[in-house]
């Protein structure tokens, strides 16, 4: 998910769906281009996509991010992407990929769901909002266009299941807003604080391994009930990650997190 300002909106590449607008597309096996957009890629995964991808391969988080994807921290900015690591060979395919399609397409991420269809976030500085912006942008090789299935975007959103996807991803992208302003002052974006911000986000079996066997409980004040429940619930302990980093980094308010004094 983009997050982009008015000023920068008509820059970006595509054609931008408003509610009634819409457009023909239809992806399936028989099609000439299957499988071709599953290949060298730069395949941004949000924290909700690491989550159910590990869950699905039934792995930790830890050996998710060692084993399939690249960190990588762009100068001048103050928090890295996580890309999926396209496998090493000439057509640089998705490591999920297989002749049949997506291996993992009930998990897949929530840009691959979307995909021709890019949703971004057009955010206002003056009030602090934002709201869903969505651009058409499938590739030149790509023939799904030519089908005849006509869909708008809330309708194309519906079919591909992305509801829980959007509603963490447009959590995630507010705090990735105001991870663009340097949160860490002398410590740098490969300090302590840095890493522990990723790790509440990206690596959450560590983050619920932190949160139970060191003093995080002594120093803050969660209710036994939420307790119980991230401790089996990733969901959960990923939506009490993104209320923890907003309160340790900013000292916003939180409804279930308090500083114990
Ligand atoms: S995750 Fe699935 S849909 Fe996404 S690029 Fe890989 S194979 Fe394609
Ligand atoms: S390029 Fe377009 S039509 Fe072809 S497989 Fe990918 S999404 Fe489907």
């Amino acid at each position: 998910m983009k997050l982009v300002t008015a000023d920068k909106l008509d820059a970006l590449h595509g054609r931008r769906l408003k509610p009634e607008d819409t457009f023909h597309f239809r992806c399936h096996s028989e099609i000439a281009c299957f499988n071709r957009c599953c290949r060298n890629l730069k395949l941004n995964l949000y924290p909700y996509d690491v989550l159910r991808i590990k869950n699905r391969l039934d792995i930790t988080s830890e050996t998710f991010i060692d084993d399939y994807v690249d960190i990588v921290l762009r100068k001048g900015e103050f928090f890295p992407e996580v890309l999926l690591r396209m496998a090493e060979e000439e057509q640089k395919s998705c490591p999920f990929l297989s002749p049949d399609g997506c291996s993992i397409y009930t998990d897949r991420p929530d840009t691959c769901r979307t995909f021709p269809v890019e949703q971004g976030a057009l955010y206002n500085r003056g009030t602090g909002q934002t709201t869903p912006v969505f651009l058409f942008r499938p590739p030149d090789f790509c023939r799904g266009p030519e089908e005849n299935t006509l869909w708008t975007a809330a309708k194309w959103a519906k079919d591909q299941e992305t509801e829980s996807y959007q509603r963490m991803t447009r959590r995630w992208a507010d705090i990735r807003r105001m991870l663009e302003s340097d949160p860490w002052g002398r410590q740098g974006p490969e300090g302590s604080s840095a890493k522990m911000t990723f790790m509440a986000v990206f690596n959450i079996d560590r983050f619920r391994q932190f949160i139970f066997e060191s003093s995080f409980l002594k120093r803050y004040k969660v209710k036994p009930a939420l307790q119980k429940k991230i401790r089996r619930n990733d969901e959960a302990l990923l939506l009490f990650g993104f209320e923890w980093i907003r309160l340790a980094l900013w000292q916003r308010p939180t409804k279930n997190i308090r500083l114990k004094k």
